[in-house]
């Protein structure tokens, strides 16, 4: 079984990267992509905890940007190479930012009279993390300001919630070319997610080359749909589980959705072509 969406403490994740390969082993993955939102930091950690326990690791991210239409997309980007995937001054840049919006993120929430202090936050966190809504979610979750950790979303942080905050984003075509230049591949996260379905094709010849077309927000008429999309425009397919860790009804299992072998045999050649 291979599972290529994942995410650790180095983002939103609740498991550290060793935790996670740990649960991998347990419920018998062979392969594992650690995807974290903008940035590889955890993956050097989880490629050593998986020659340990015989996971293939595969080093990755999922990087937030915009459409050239100007939707939200999640670009995911998987390195043959770890070696030759630093990205430190990118990664600097956006825990920058995203450390910058949480605060305003809290700001907001203030506004409306909902007070977390940012030590709630802030304290325990990983230091390699780049920290995201969901961290605030789940302090609301906490604080019990909300009734779970999705009414947190659609009652504050949403983007019609009062407390909405934009994470910062790069272009499609320039996330891209950040994976590629440094000889990765690419896919389009969670079409679905994000109602992307029209800007496939253009994701396709801005250089994007697959489409995570098995995902747990995925149905499967919607999974029928992509697999002809892309089938007519030969690009690969990837799919997993998006793994968070479980936790309150946070999500679902790892390894509880992964992409069938012959798309992943046809994945794990252009990886190694890349
Ligand atoms: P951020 O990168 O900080 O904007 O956070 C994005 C992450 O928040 C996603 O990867 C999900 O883990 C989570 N998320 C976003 N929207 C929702 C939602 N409506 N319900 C639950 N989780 C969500
Ligand atoms: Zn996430
Ligand atoms: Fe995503
Ligand atoms: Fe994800």
């Amino acid at each position: 079984m291979r599972d290529l969406h994942s995410h650790t403490t180095a983002s939103d994740g609740l498991l550290s990267p060793s935790e996670l390969v740990g649960r991998a082993a347990e419920v018998g993955l062979r392969t594992l992509a650690v995807t974290d939102h903008d940035t590889v930091a955890g993956t050097a950690e989880a490629i050593a905890a998986g020659r340990e326990l015989g996971v293939e690791v595969i080093c990755g991210i999922e990087i937030s940007a915009v459409t050239t239409c100007g939707r939200n997309i999640h670009v995911l980007g998987y390195f043959p190479d770890p070696d030759r995937s630093d990205l430190a001054g990118f990664q600097r840049e956006r825990q920058q930012e995203r450390h910058d919006r949480a605060i305003e993120i809290l700001d907001k929430l203030a506004a409306v009279g909902v007070v977390i202090p940012p030590e709630t936050i802030f304290d325990g966190l990983d230091e390699r993390c780049s920290v995201g809504r969901p961290h605030i979610a789940r302090a609301l979750l906490a604080g019990g300001h909300v009734a779970s950790f999705r009414d947190a979303f659609d009652r504050y942080l949403g983007p019609s919630g009062p407390a909405y905050v934009d994470s910062p984003r790069m272009t499609a075509p320039e996330a891209a070319d950040l994976v590629q230049a440094r000889g990765g591949v690419t896919s389009v996260a969670h079409p679905r997610v994000d109602d992307l379905d029209a800007a496939i094709a253009e994701l396709h010849r801005q250089g994007v080359a697959a489409v995570e077309v098995f995902h747990p927000n995925h149905t499967n008429t919607d999974i029928r749909r992509y697999l002809g999309v892309v089938d007519e425009l030969g690009m690969l397919v990837t799919g997993g589980s998006d793994y968070h860790g479980t936790d309150k009804g946070e999500g679902s299992d790892l390894g509880s959705v992964t992409l069938p072998e012959e798309h992943f045999a046809r994945f794990a050649d252009a990886l190694a072509k890349a």
